[in-house]
């Protein structure tokens, strides 16, 4: 899953960039509306984090933006303690969600799981195929109650199909989905990180779907 963090405040962005990527996500960021507007809606982000008071353009003008532009990517808003009405503006004009500062990294790494599952359609953080496995909050797998281990790009792989049971799902939008802007990105590792997760999983657990890209398999 790839996030877009926006905050002004390099006190602030360096260490919820950490925690975000300590969590398994692909993490681009900006540091002024200008900018996060513009990868907002050229980038294909699985959730945005989005601070309101932000250099060059405002985090609501951003948001509105996005929005009027059909971008519906979720998106949670971070405000100022008092601002009850910040809230109220930022989820009229699209938020998904909200986190008043200060907060805790905990509490926006639950939100942000929360927000990426419901944006597939799925309730439970324990997302399960056959006898496959996905604990979304401590990013454990296990087959058949096993744990299996898996490096973190083939975690990643693993996450964004069965966040999209059913969905056949191509080399590029892994790729885009997998990898933060500044990575050096080969469509062709991504073949590679599937080779290494099958023989980690139930046969047939992910199916190549000749021209078109993978799919999880129908399960056992
Ligand atoms: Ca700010």
């Amino acid at each position: 899953m790839r996030l877009l963090l926006v905050e002004d405040e390099p006190a602030l962005r360096t260490p919820l960039r950490a925690g975000l990527a300590d969590a398994g996500y692909a993490v681009d960021e900006a540091d002024n509306g200008r900018d996060a507007l513009h990868l907002g809606l050229t980038e294909p982000y699985d959730a945005i984090v989005l601070d309101l008071g932000l250099p060059l353009v405002d985090g609501l003008t951003v948001l509105r933006q996005w929005r009027e532009a059909g971008r519906t990517m979720p998106v949670l808003i971070l405000t100022a303690r008092d601002g009850w009405h910040e809230k109220v503006t930022g989820i009229d004009a699209g938020a998904d969600d909200y986190l008043t500062k200060p907060f805790h990294m905990e509490e926006l790494l639950a939100r942000v799981r929360a927000l990426i599952r419901r944006s597939q359609g799925l309730a439970s953080a324990v997302l399960q195929h056959g006898t496959v496995t996905l604990d979304t909050r401590s990013g454990r797998v296990s087959v058949q109650g096993q744990p299996v281990t898996l490096t973190s790009h083939e975690f990643r792989v693993l996450a964004y199909l069965m966040h999209r049971p059913g969905t056949v799902v191509s080399r590029h939008e892994l790729t885009e989905h997998l990898y933060a802007q500044d990575f050096d990105r080969d469509s062709n590792t991504i073949e590679v990180f599937v080779g290494r997760l099958r023989r980690k999983l139930p046969p047939d657990t992910i199916e190549t779907v000749r021209g078109l890209g993978y799919r999880l398999g129908a399960p056992a």
